[in-house]
């Protein structure tokens, strides 16, 4: 597909080492034709993917956790070299990926014959749900991360049996590839797995040829992918932006929390949708556990280019630093206290923002509001657990939220009030990485879930089949002069509010079937 696309274009997209500037390669953009033609492509493998059968395929896509493992030291140095996260993160999404294999494999298994289901009223009918493949699945996704995201979204559809068409963001574009090559030497048929690369006009393109949407991405590009869609009439699940707040109660273990707040905020150097962007700590507890947190952030290691065993990377897409200076700018204008951080460091060739820790945060802040995707702690305080939650829930977004208390049963009856599709408890982010959880936020924050079983259901058609028997006839037209009583003798039969009503009903029932 690619040397087609290379024939045709003179547009490149050239990939880099955030950290040191290295070009990695050079890709070719593929425009509407070239979309065009590797949905044809996809569209013709689709058929011979769905003729392998749910077992022949379950096969391949279990194969795919040997490839992961065998092609360890390759996913970790390409993950590592085009995104900038350390080695280690790159790795551990080797087990997130693994659950969606073992959980979608087995949803297929699952669903294979189609689910037998009550046929309600219908006496001596069968009633059964048959979940069909829609045909190719189109996934748009971000750059933060290209790997996890790349092939854990399409699991699902591909163990439906379609086939997958995916637009890696354009900084992108070799894990793109890599994530291709993993799946075709797991042994999917070659054409089933199609990945594209470009910008807005080639995302526009793959929803223009998908038969549904998975678009991974800012609220912004979520509303114009959403509405494109929608013109198609296409399914399409949007997994958006987030301002994830985090609260701190009295009583949470200070240190402990201190270190999984850090953590939250700076996995993946804050790019991360579901990381915490927002600190709500009870006003007894805010100076400590700001000391603690300020241990934590200098014990973080900073990557230079060269080391492999750091903490924080480059920036993968460095304009995100407009927005670091702007929300910064923006809280240091308005009242707030930089403890920590605040600037980008220029280790080897790449821009690295230092953990950055904030105080006296109000709600008037950019940062409070908006989401700033990086390694943030903005801190405000709070004096009850009404207003925490209030704080907390005080946003468009709606994606993931923690609550970090030793008093577990409070901090589960918070985590209830708070917004968001995902709450944690004393942790935050690696619910994420829990196939069997669903995953997908409110408000500015998407619409529908990946992951968890029911992402199964986003790439399939559901097909009800119902087989009657003769005994249908009695309530078919021309109406005979007891379909009244049959009616009526029915839904008392079934529904009748105590036994003897029901008793009742089947009685009358029967006596009129058989006048
Ligand atoms: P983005 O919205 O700029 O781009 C996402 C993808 O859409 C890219 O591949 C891009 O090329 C493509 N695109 C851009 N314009 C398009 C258009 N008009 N039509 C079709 N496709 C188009 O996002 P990004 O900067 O790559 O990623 C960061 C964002 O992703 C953050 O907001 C983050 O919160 C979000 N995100 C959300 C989740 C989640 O699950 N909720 C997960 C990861 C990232």
């Amino acid at each position: 597909m690619n040397q087609q696309i290379a024939k045709r274009l003179d547009k490149f997209i050239e990939s880099r080492n955030p950290a040191t500037g290295e070009i990695l390669g050079e890709f070719r953009q593929s425009d509407a034709a070239d979309v065009s033609e590797a949905a044809k492509e996809a569209r013709t493998t689709q058929k011979s993917w769905v003729a392998l059968g749910v077992d022949g395929r379950n096969r391949i896509l279990n194969r795919l956790i040997g490839v992961m493992l065998d092609r360890a030291d390759e996913i970790a140095s390409v993950v590592s070299s085009e995104n900038g996260k350390p080695r280690s993160e790159a790795l551990g999404m080797i087990l997130p990926i693994s659950g969606n294999v073992k959980l979608h494999t087995k949803t297929a298994r699952k669903l294979a014959k189609g689910v037998k289901v009550s046929p309600t009223f219908f006496i001596g009918s069968k009633a059964r749900i048959f979940y069909q493949p829609l045909g190719v699945v189109g996934l748009i996704m971000p750059w933060n991360f290209p790997f996890e995201s790349g092939i854990k979204h399409m699991l699902p559809a591909l163990a439906a049996g379609n086939a997958v068409l995916q637009k890696p963001s354009p900084f992108q574009p070799l894990v793109g590839e890599l994530v291709k090559s993993l799946f075709e030497d797991a042994g999917v048929p070659k054409g089933l797995v199609q990945m594209v690369h470009g910008f807005a006009e080639t995302g526009q393109a793959v929803i223009d040829h998908s038969d549904a949407i998975c678009f991974i991405g800012s609220t912004r590009v979520g509303r114009e992918v959403g509405m494109r869609a929608v013109q198609r009439l296409i399914p399409m699940v949007l997994e958006l932006g987030g301002n994830d707040p985090a609260v701190v109660r009295f009583d949470a273990d200070l240190d402990l929390t201190a270190r999984g707040l850090v953590s939250g905020t700076c996995f993946n150097s804050g790019q991360v949708c579901n990381g915490i962007e927002r600190i709500y700590a009870h006003t007894s507890i805010a100076e400590p556990l700001t000391k603690h947190i300020l241990k934590w952030v200098k014990e973080l290691k900073l990557a230079d280019g060269l080391r492999t065993d750091y903490d924080i990377g480059p920036m993968t897409w460095p304009p995100q630093e407009e927005v670091y200076q702007k929300h910064l700018d923006d809280a240091l204008t308005k009242g707030a206290t930089l403890a920590y951080g605040g600037k980008a460091i220029k280790l080897g060739k790449g821009r690295i923002w230092s953990p950055t820790v904030l105080t006296g945060m109000t709600h008037e802040m950019l940062m409070m509001r908006e989401e700033t995707f990086g390694p943030f702690l903005p801190l405000m305080t709070f004096t009850d657990d009404d207003e925490a939650i209030r704080l907390a829930n005080d946003s468009q977004y709606g994606l993931a939220a923690s609550v970090w208390s030793r008093d577990i049963k409070t901090a589960g009856k918070m985590a209830g009030q708070l917004k968001g599709g995902h709450v944690m408890i004393n942790n935050a982010v690696q619910s994420g990485g829990c196939a069997t959880l669903p995953f997908g936020g409110e408000g500015d924050s998407g619409v529908g879930r990946l992951s968890g079983e029911q992402a199964y259901f986003n790439w399939v058609t559901q097909k009800s089949q119902m087989l009657s028997p003769k005994s249908s006839k009695d309530l078919w037209m021309p109406y005979q002069s007891n379909a009244e009583k049959m009616i009526l003798g029915l839904a008392k039969g079934f529904f009748g509010r105590s036994m003897g009503e029901r008793l009742v009903g089947w009685a009358n029932f029967l006596l009129s079937s058989k006048s």
